[in-house]
């Protein structure tokens, strides 16, 4: 194999041979699908690999990291593309493609299922729930469930089963030496818990086994909107219920700006707006009573609460968070003391675009019993997570809006201890890294790092360094 080193750009024949190892493809500059080969979800990542491969399945996985190894390349790997930070995509390297990996087989009887890495959401929920089963999930249906998954997995169903991260059983990974293995809680048990919210640092994930568990086909769930004039009231109301709420409701309040929804009075349209989502994973009867209170935070806007098909609730903001647009995201475990949520409404006054949002994300329940050390996502005391959302359609001025982002997420990270959430981090700094876990969890994972992956081939995630520097 040979690489042109004063262009560094990959020889025909180097990436023929590569070709002539896969069942999948290759793609690179030049050929007609490579534009699309090479773009994310979010749009203020604009990179040019030297190859996208493909991969057909854990054959291509492993030609492909011995590949990128033996020529030295970057690697990004790529599930569902979603990478706030744009980890899945490089300039002048190689993406390990995933995402036509998409199988999925339900075991109904011993409620499994393992699972390919290229599945979005949207694709995992629609097998699940043919058996009526379900596994905490995203809240936008198009987001991969494996780099979600490796940081943890925050969704509708997290205070009932979990993380999706909690629920994961076992995983086989193709390692930086290229061999495949299996991890789970017998079998290189250390491993397995670093994959439990220590993001792709170990290897390329080419299957997921979940549990799962019995969910609607119909649950109850949706949205109350309340106006900005009523927002520290609502927040503060809603914090004060969530301390009594059951694990089956999992809720959180969203201040946003109002989009031209249809169930949106037209002068509401791009004014702000306290949302309060939720969705109670259980009968839509014996849900009513635990909701109800949601709905008297204030005086509601729109009150779009009520029972609802699981997959519709798995896909009810899809229409808010296509792909295409810039975006950056930072996040902040915090406590809702009074003066957080005073914080987080005089910045709900100061977002830069309709788009950029403050979320709150109710956590406790199920998240909160796993003990702090059974897996490497370990901030497991915290009563909230907090999301920063700066969203543009356009590029222009997007720096500044990040830059607002970031200020509002320092200031909301005082009220809680300033670790932050992998997925929800949108910079790829060793700071940040290592603000989201503590310094015994990080250390821990040092040592999977050393022992999986010592020169540091998987580095574009939010990385852990082996002690080797990498
Ligand atoms: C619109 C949107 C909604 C979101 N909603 C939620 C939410 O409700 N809850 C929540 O917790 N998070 C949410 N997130 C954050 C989400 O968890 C992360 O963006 C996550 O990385 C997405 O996974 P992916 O497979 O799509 O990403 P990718 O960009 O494909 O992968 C991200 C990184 O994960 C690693 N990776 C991916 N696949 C593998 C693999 N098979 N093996 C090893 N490493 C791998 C790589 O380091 C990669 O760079 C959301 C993000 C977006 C953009």
């Amino acid at each position: 194999m040979s690489i042109d080193t004063a262009t560094g750009v990959l020889g025909d024949a180097t990436i023929g041979e590569l070709e002539a190892a896969l069942r999948g493809e290759v793609v690179r500059p030049g050929d007609p699908s490579y534009d699309e080969a090479r773009a994310v979800w979010n749009a203020a990542h604009d990179r040019r690999p030297a190859l996208v491969v493909r991969c057909a399945g854990t054959a291509d996985v492993i030609r492909a990291v011995e590949f990128a190894r033996s020529q030295d390349l970057p690697v990004a790997v790529r599930g569902g593309a979603h990478s706030i930070a744009g980890f899945s995509t490089c300039d002048g390297g190689i993406v390990i493609d995933l995402s036509a990996m998409k199988g999925a087989r339900v075991d109904p009887a011993r409620r499994r299922v393992l699972a390919q890495p290229g599945l979005t959401w949207g694709e995992l929920d629609h097998e699940t729930q043919a058996y009526g089963l379900a596994v905490t999930g995203g809240l936008v249906s198009s987001t991969g469930i494996s780099g979600f998954t490796l940081g943890g997995g925050v969704g509708w169903l997290v205070r009932r089963y979990g993380l999706a991260s909690d629920n994961l059983v076992g995983a086989d990974l193709v390692t930086a030496d290229g061999r495949s293995v299996h991890a789970d809680a017998e079998e290189n048990p250390e491993l397995f818990w670093a994959l439990r919210g220590g993001g792709g640092n170990f290897g390329v994930v080419t299957s997921f086994e979940y549990e799962l568990h019995p969910v609607g086909p119909e649950v109850l769930g949706g949205l109350v909107i309340y106006p900005q004039s009523e927002a520290r009231q609502v927040v503060s109301r809603w914090r004060d219920l969530t301390a009594g709420m059951p694990d089956e409701l999992t809720t959180l309040v969203n201040l946003t700006t109002a989009p031209p929804l249809p169930f949106l009075p037209p002068e509401v349209h791009g004014t702000r707006i306290a949302v309060v989502a939720g969705m109670y994973a259980g009968s839509p009867q014996a849900g009513e009573a635990a909701v109800a209170p949601l709905r008297t935070l204030g005086t509601p806007i729109a009150d779009v609460l009520g029972p609802i098909p699981y997959l519709g609730m798995q896909t009810l903001l899809d229409p808010l968070w296509t792909r295409g647009a810039h975006n950056y995201f930072t996040s902040a475990f915090i406590e809702a003391s009074d003066a957080a949520i005073d914080t987080m409404t005089r910045l709900h006054g100061t977002t830069p675009t309709p788009f950029s949002e403050l979320h709150l994300h109710q956590l406790g329940g199920a998240f909160g019993r796993v003990p702090a050390d059974a897996t490497a996502f370990s901030q497991r005391d915290a009563g909230f997570l907090c999301n920063v959302i700066a969203r543009s359609p356009e590029p222009d001025g997007f720096d500044g809006h990040v830059a607002w982002a970031r200020d509002a997420r320092e200031q909301m990270a005082r009220h809680g201890k300033g670790t932050m959430y992998v997925n929800f981090t949108g910079d790829a700094d060793g700071d940040r890294v290592r603000a989201s876990y503590p310094d015994a969890v990080h250390a821990r994972l040092v040592r999977v790092k050393d022992e999986y992956d010592p020169t540091n081939l998987f580095r574009l995630n939010q990385n852990i360094r082996p002690s080797s520097g990498g």
